[in-house]
């Protein structure tokens, strides 16, 4: 879900949710509020783009806390209106509290996750249990849900158009999953379960931080590095060196459970060492286990579940989804299980076959597979993923690739805008144009992975774009790239350059979607507010079928995309914007990025270098 931007602060508590550590003392309290918090009043800057140059550590916590007392005291004022709850003064000026706080929380929620340290994870222990409270404050305010309940029961008669009545079913649907409708006596113990979850979510984030900065493998013979290519190994060679590790290689961990390199490694107990490192690394007993935190987790969750009146967390979860039912959930995975099993097995065999081909004589092993693999894709069909690699740069890959797609399918046009401030050297900031030439939204990009940066890659937005709020969006893609050695070209792998396409997507369609109410901004108006993962995280891409699936075949005729392509999701933007609405599926445009523009475009990309 989108948790950064649900102005009512679900947000917070869900991402934060996935937060830090129980045992951590509370430090003596935030340095007090004033007007000179760079987060006191909306950014002067274009869209009010973060004013990143101004933001310190020191300034978030301030913001949170009095933001956290401001949205009380507004939704105090909601709750305690004597007139007859409607929905202008209930739903609008819920939708309108919070300002301070969602402006803080965005960018520090961002930042936690892409450019961490030691201070912002101090902060995210602390007040990720103060935010889950706050949540639980206003969801299971009594007077405020009996408005919210009126106007939901009344929602037919009160001439609201489409949006509005969706409006109000999701909130009414807000506040009974975070448990309105219970007893006093199980909305405390509710509360309880929300508060050490948010503690174990974050703990399990900053733990799996750590654990993945750990994980690295070393390499101190450069012969073993093998099969790499040389601006791979330079990456390593500077990844080494910027731990102070002069003269050797470094490897560092990628979300996944296998690893890029396993495809390339010749040295087989290389590969079964980064293996290793990358599927243990939350399980060595060490102080980055992650073991029992998953276990209480699963505890919690259970709990809060049956108290919420669901025999599982997956029916809860699944109650708010396109899927509603685990069973149905699970019968779509499992029957892809026979022919997935059959033809894993088949790939096996052939890559057992090139092993004994090569009288390698052992037994085919998960550090194997990539490896072999890429051997049999090249046998087959000559086809060798380090020959692509020269084509991919990532500067190349973002403007004749990413930008020319935005631009053949939507008219879109891009300019780099230096003079706004980033939280990062390796973050560029772009203003974004539409056809007509109107300025859109701001997008910013952080490819390169950073050991303070979380694994895997996601979209999300420092500001909601929003009618109610006169707010055009200002979003952002992470990814986590090999960055190159200083000089040498970034060079992407196929799969990279399908991620930054994929998440590009998410960006147009924050980019271009109309919404005017922040509750129903983002891909995720389904999803719940206790419920992690946060954000559109790919943390690893292919677990998300459910979410990827919640595409709807785009009814009505298909649009004429790039160079005559029909691409049926160009039209369901069109039409989402033309009519405002805010629940655009998640990723409707994105299976034609990737599967059939991403192929033309290879080959453009292909020609032009050819040249
Ligand atoms: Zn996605």
């Amino acid at each position: 879900m989108r948790l950064p931007e649900r102005r009512f602060a679900l947000a917070l508590c869900a991402t934060l949710l996935g937060c830090n550590r129980a045992s951590t003392p509370a430090s003596a309290g935030p340095a007090p509020f004033t007007s000179a918090n760079p987060f006191a009043s909306a950014s002067p800057l274009l869209y009010q783009a973060p004013p990143f140059d101004r933001i310190h550590d020191a300034d978030y916590q301030p913001a949170i806390e009095e933001g956290m007392r401001r949205q009380l005291a507004e939704v105090a004022a909601i709750a305690s209106d004597t007139a007859a709850p409607g929905f202008d003064n209930t739903i609008v000026p819920l939708e309108r509290s919070g300002a301070l706080l969602t402006r803080a929380s965005k960018v520090f929620i961002a930042m936690t996750q892409a450019n961490t340290d030691d201070t912002l994870q101090r902060v995210q222990t602390e007040e990720a249990p103060r935010l889950a409270a706050h949540l639980d404050a206003i969801l299971m305010n009594d007077s405020l849900f009996r408005r919210v309940r009126s106007i939901y029961e009344r929602r037919a008669d009160l001439g609201l158009d489409s949006v509005q009545g969706f409006l109000v079913e999701r909130y009414y649907r807000d506040f009974v999953r975070a448990g309105a409708l219970l007893a006093e006596a199980d909305k405390a113990r509710l509360r309880a379960l929300n508060q050490e979850e948010s503690k174990l979510a974050t703990a399990f984030q900053n733990r799996l931080l750590a654990a993945t900065k750990a994980g690295a493998v070393v390499v101190g013979d450069k012969s073993e590095l093998d099969g790499l290519g040389d601006a791979e190994i330079a990456a390593a060679a500077e990844a080494a060196r910027e731990r102070k590790l002069d003269g050797k290689w470094l490897l560092p961990l990628q979300n996944t459970t296998q690893q890029p390199a396993q495809a390339s490694l010749k040295n087989r107990a290389l590969r079964q060492r980064l293996f290793i490192a990358s599927t243990t690394r939350t399980e060595r007993g060490d102080s980055n286990d992650t073991r029992d935190i998953v276990k209480r987790l699963a505890q919690l969750r259970a709990q809060r579940a049956q108290l919420l009146g669901y025999p599982s967390v997956a029916a809860f979860v699944l109650d708010d989804r396109m899927a509603k039912t685990p069973e149905a959930a699970i019968k779509l995975l499992s029957d892809l299980v026979p022919a997935a099993t059959a033809r894993a097995a088949r790939e096996a065999e052939k890559l057992q076959a090139k092993i004994n081909a090569q009288r390698g004589g052992f037994k085919l092993a998960p550090w194997d597979w990539q490896y072999y693999a890429e051997q049999v894709r090249k046998a087959e069909y000559a086809l060798d993923e380090s020959q692509l690699m020269p084509y991919f740069e990532l500067d190349r890959v973002l403007k004749d690739g990413v930008f020319f797609a935005a631009n053949r399918l939507y008219g879109l046009t891009f300019k780099q805008r230096t003079d706004l401030p980033v939280y990062h050297p390796d973050v560029r900031v772009f203003e974004v144009f539409d056809a007509d030439g109107t300025s859109l939204a701001l997008w910013y990009c952080d490819y390169f992975k950073r050991d303070n940066k979380g694994g895997g890659a996601w979209e999300d937005a420092f500001v909601d774009g929003s009618g109610l709020l006169g707010t055009k969006p200002v979003v952002f893609n992470v990814a986590n790239f090999t960055k190159p050695a200083p000089g040498q070209p970034a060079l992407l792998r196929f799969d990279d350059v399908k991620t930054m396409f994929h998440e590009f997507g998410h960006a147009l369609h924050a980019m271009l979607t109309r919404v005017e109410y922040p509750r129903l901004t983002g891909t995720q108006d389904q999803a719940s507010p206790h419920v992690r993962p946060g954000i559109r995280h790919h943390r690893v891409r292919s677990r998300r079928p459910a979410r990827h699936g919640m595409a709807q075949p785009a009814g009505g005729p298909a649009a004429t995309g790039y160079r005559g392509l029909r691409v049926p999701g160009a039209q369901a933007v069109r039409r989402g914007r033309a009519r405002g609405a805010a629940a655009l599926p998640h990723d409707l445009l994105l299976p034609h990025l990737e599967r059939r523009v991403l192929r033309r475009l290879l080959r453009v990309l292909v020609e032009r270098g050819a040249r």
